[in-house]
């Protein structure tokens, strides 16, 4: 299986039914397509963790990079795994609010210019989301 990581930018702020419409459509595609993970959106900014079969994230991958509603993606990890970190979710969803976000925890959302001085971004990716897995 394939997990890939990647933040983006809306290209205007979503509405919460513009949200709520987002994670349909997405909840029954990865159902269909056996895919799991995760989705945060804060401010405007995206940050998703998709995994499952190979074929299905690249495919899923390239029809959200299509998405004129979010741009300027930054893919923050791209792993070959053999187990699920999200296996119970089609699409977790948090709208998360700054004064949110656990305390210690590394703000990727601020941090998103700054990425590449991460020394492992998976690893920190995956620490702040399971994060809000924990308080969803
Ligand atoms: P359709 O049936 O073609 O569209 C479903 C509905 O989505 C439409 O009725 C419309 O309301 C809305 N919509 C679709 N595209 C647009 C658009 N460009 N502008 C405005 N409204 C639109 N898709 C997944 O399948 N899995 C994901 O995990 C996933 N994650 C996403 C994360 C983000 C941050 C964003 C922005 C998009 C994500 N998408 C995801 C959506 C993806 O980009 C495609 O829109 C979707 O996969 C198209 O699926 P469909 O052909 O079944 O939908």
């Amino acid at each position: 299986m394939l997990s890939l990581v990647y933040v983006s930018a809306a290209a205007q702020p979503f509405s919460e039914a513009e949200l709520q419409a987002l994670l349909e459509t997405s909840r029954r595609n990865n159902q269909r397509d056996n895919i799991t993970g995760m989705l945060l959106y804060r401010d405007g900014d995206f940050l998703q963790v998709l995994e499952g079969p190979e074929d299905a994230v690249r495919a899923t991958y390239a029809r959200i990079g299509r998405d004129r509603r979010h741009g300027r993606f930054i893919m923050l990890d791209e792993s070959h795994i053999d187990t699920r970190a999200f296996n119970q979710w089609a699409m977790g969803f948090r709208r998360v609010t700054a004064a949110e976000s656990p305390e210690g925890f590394v703000d990727f959302f601020n941090r998103r210019h700054a990425l590449s001085d991460l020394v492992d971004p998976r690893a920190e990716a995956f620490h702040f989301l399971q994060g809000f897995r924990r308080i969803a």
